[in-house]
């Protein structure tokens, strides 16, 4: 059970006069109870609500709601009616474990953009890797990534400059064999719509949460409908159950077991990880890119270990929505904690910004609220792009800083010159030094330029 707290988001408006009541929830919807009052969202653990542990993800009974995340689509009008012909001679619509490039290796990660995204990318870069990002939608703690009052458009636009491959994996994350026709379709389309507000297009790779995609259940044939390639692994190194420095190496085991064997008709192989999880953006991916290297494999993307032209992996779409949400709720959080000073609320959770509303000053966290949307204390937080309506922030400098965690150009006055070995600010605002960064585009401004 829950320990004594509930989570409430409440209109800011309705926020002063709500605050003192006592915040007290038990399981009052779920099997043999019933459904929420219409609006509230059933959670896993049987409240009434609507704050994001309620409504997001995959958790929330859609039995007994009627507002959960997963019904909610992204802004614009549907992507339902687009075109979709079966280009290139990858099928369509059928479970596809190897690649078929000799060998190849494609490192696929999936379930993000979330807080190590960043990370991921900066570690791809000075790999020199491109590979496979299995996009979801929406999730607990996340807002929907096409969210333009969020960091996570501008951390995926910054994903599909850099080369990597960007596919879906669904809205909200559902088991696409226990959930209706209806659902099974919404959770694909609405991934659509949302791809088609950041990028103008929807993509044509797709993997089924759990790898669950059955035949009997019509997934495989939705697939097929949608015009997708249906992606699985041929080695899972199941990080999500090794995230600590200790276990890590039963994920790097399970990786290295995976790349001894051959696969099959000599092609190569797709490898399952997930940009979500710490230890595999600190740990497991510079193992697996030094041993795949080691072994004579070729790092690609899942598209180019398939043989298949980069033209293919998306489809062009018109009737995006650029229209940001409105951010005028803010989530408060009720227990035994400090009392809120102001109509700001301590974050309770690391989280602060545009997204929560909460504010890092005083929190547990540190005081600075950084660009991403994390409270702490270090530079990375307090630097370049901190935001101070959130809490406080290094004092800044007249002019251009030195960048501190690697954000610059005009936005953040802040410049890559002495940021280690990435001194070109990219067209999209970070420092690096791939072509993406220091060719066109580059802003000689903020940093060294080719
Ligand atoms: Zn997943």
């Amino acid at each position: 059970m829950y320990p004594f707290l509930s989570v409430l988001l409440l209109g800011s408006t309705a926020l002063a006069a709500t605050i003192d009541l006592p915040l007290r929830k038990r399981a009052v919807c779920g099997p043999g109870i019933g459904s929420c009052a219409p609006g509230l969202c059933c959670s896993q653990a049987g409240w009434c609500g609507t704050s994001p542990a309620h409504c997001g993800g995959s958790s929330c009974q859609l039995e007994y709601s009627d507002s959960c995340d997963t019904v909610i689509p992204p802004p614009g009008s549907s992507t339902e009616d687009v075109a979709r012909d079966q280009i290139g001679s990858v099928p369509y619509g059928v479970r596809i474990r190897q690649c078929t490039e000799p060998k190849t290796l494609a490192l696929t990660f999936d379930d993000g953009p979330y807080d190590y995204t960043s990370e991921m990318l900066d570690l791809l870069d000075d790999l020199d890797v491109k590979a496979t990002f299995f996009v979801q939608g929406s999730r607990i703690n996340r807002p929907r990534f096409d969210d333009e009052s969020t960091q996570w458009p501008a951390v995926l636009r910054r994903m599909h400059d850099a080369g990597h491959h960007i596919a879906s994996h669904t809205w909200t994350h559902r088991n696409l064999n226990q959930v209706d026709s209806d659902i099974q379709r919404s959770e694909i389309i609405h991934n659509e719509m949302a791809f088609r507000n950041v990028f103008g297009w929807i993509p044509t790779y797709f993997r089924a949460p759990f790898l669950e995609c059955s035949v009997a259940s019509g997934c495989q044939g939705l697939m097929n409908a949608l015009g997708y390639h249906l992606i699985d692994a041929s080695i899972d190194t199941k990080d999500y159950e090794n995230n600590t420095p200790a276990l890590a190496q039963i994920a790097k085991d399970r990786f290295l077991t995976g790349i001894l064997q051959d696969p099959a008709e000599g092609g190569g192989h797709i490898v399952l990880a997930h940009d979500v999880h710490q230890q595999t953006v600190t740990n497991l991916t510079e193992f697996m890119v030094g041993t795949s290297l080691a072994h004579g494999y070729r790092l690609v993307t899942v598209g180019e270990c398939l043989g298949d032209p980069k033209e293919n992996w998306y489809r062009d779409v018109d009737g995006g929505s650029t229209t940001p949400t409105s951010a005028t709720t803010t989530t408060t959080t009720s227990s035994s904690g400090p009392e809120p000073t102001s109509t700001f609320i301590i974050s309770p959770d690391q989280t602060c910004g545009g997204a929560t509303g909460y504010t890092c000053q005083g929190s547990a966290f540190g005081n600075c609220c950084s660009f991403y949307g994390y409270c702490g204390s270090s530079p990375s937080y307090c630097g370049t792009g901190c935001d101070n309506a959130f809490g406080s922030c290094l004092p800044q400098s007249p002019g251009i800083s030195d960048t501190t965690n690697g954000l610059c150009g005009e936005a953040f006055q802040a410049s890559c010159a002495n940021y280690g070995d990435k001194k070109c600010c990219s067209p999209h605002g970070y420092c690096g030094n791939s072509a993406t960064h220091c060719g066109v585009g580059c802003q000689s401004l903020f940093g060294e330029c080719n």
